[in-house]
């Protein structure tokens, strides 16, 4: 019920300390100016929901980055980007859940991505999506078309990613690429990947993750079976992990690149053992390491709308808010590849 002159309560899966819980009686939060008050119909569990419910990064808060939702509401900022705002009001969206500033150094010159002054949802200074409702800047909103529908729209974010990865890729020739980890960001990058003119295949540890590349007629193979010959032209590295990295390292030709669209998080993870990374192949093999981050959610929606991209096939769970902290734990189950959650 809403009390007199408030809004109403709403849950939110937060962390605080080391424990996540759904909280029931959240105070609805107040969109600053230029921020636009948003009701999700769908949100995605990402790698870094679940790094921070593992405590592997420090953040407290409502987690959630991906998400599909209703605008119900924008605080207008008085100036020129009202009118666009204004417009997406009552929309169907996604969003990006980096927020820079849009004043500094690199913000002006295109580089917002990197900007030292920004948020992001749920991983730092800001809260995250899984809620009932929660504020993002409605400049990061884009409007959903029509034939997108929630299930495939929650991820233009990660999608947005694997774009942006493949934009980095210079081809020449017909380069031999790996694509390693068979989780959601490894197979969605890899669909992304077998769109260039190039050899695609995607290494893997999940047979039963690894057979969805039937479908998309990728190559794939299980790390076990895969010969380290230093032969791949380039090698992206998707698993987020220091075995991963190792192994691309191992993957690659001498003078190749190595592309990075995971941060190695698992570094320092509990029981991860203390040696020190080896880097010294990337200076006696001349490898060129090359790091991506980011993408841009509009052109993922393209990618989306056009159906040259299958997403549906990595939904593996569907849990509700309800589910509190056992939503982001499913995720962390290796069987799982998308775990979705509806509010
Ligand atoms: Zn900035």
């Amino acid at each position: 019920m809403l009390p007199p002159g408030g809004a109403a309560d709403v849950r939110a899966l937060r962390r605080d300390g080391s424990t996540i819980t759904l909280v029931k009686d959240a105070p609805e939060p107040t969109p600053r100016p230029g921020e636009a008050l948003v009701r999700p119909l769908r949100f995605a569990v990402s790698s870094m929901d679940v790094e921070i419910a593992r405590g592997l990064a420090a953040y407290e808060g409502v987690l959630g980055q991906e998400f599909v939702g209703v605008v119900e509401r924008i605080e207008p900022a008085g100036g020129g980007a009202d009118e666009r705002a204004a417009s997406l009001k009552g929309a169907r969206v996604v969003g990006s859940p980096w927020c820079a500033c849009g004043e500094c150094h690199d913000c002006r010159r295109g580089l917002s991505g990197h900007c030292k002054h920004a948020t992001m949802l749920g991983v730092r200074g800001r809260d995250g999506c899984f809620a009932d409702a929660f504020v993002i800047p409605a400049r990061n909103l884009v409007a959903v078309p029509e034939q997108v529908d929630d299930d495939r729209a929650v991820f233009a974010w990660l999608l947005a990613g694997a774009i942006h990865t493949a934009q980095q890729v210079r081809i020449e020739g017909k380069p031999y690429i790996t694509v390693l980890g068979d989780g959601r960001l490894g197979l969605l990058t890899a669909q992304i990947m077998a769109r260039l003119n190039a050899s695609v295949r995607v290494v893997g540890l999940h047979e039963d993750k690894l057979a969805r590349c039937e479908k998309w007629r990728l190559k794939h193979r299980l790390v076990r079976d895969v010969g380290e010959r230093a032969d791949q032209d380039i090698v992206v590295d998707c698993t987020g992990t220091r075995d991963g990295f190792e192994l691309a390292m191992r993957y690659v030709r001498p003078k190749g690149v190595i592309l990075m669209n995971s941060r190695l998080s698992h570094l320092n993870a509990a029981g991860a053992p203390e040696r020190p990374l080896d880097l010294r192949p990337i200076v006696e093999h001349e490898i060129t390491v090359s790091g991506s981050r980011g993408g841009s959610v509009a052109e993922a929606l393209g990618f989306l709308r056009s159906d040259v991209v299958d997403v549906v096939s990595l939904i593996t769970r569907r849990m509700r808010l309800d589910d509190g902290p056992e939503a982001v734990r499913a995720a962390e189950q290796p069987e799982q590849i998308c775990v979705l959650v509806d509010p």
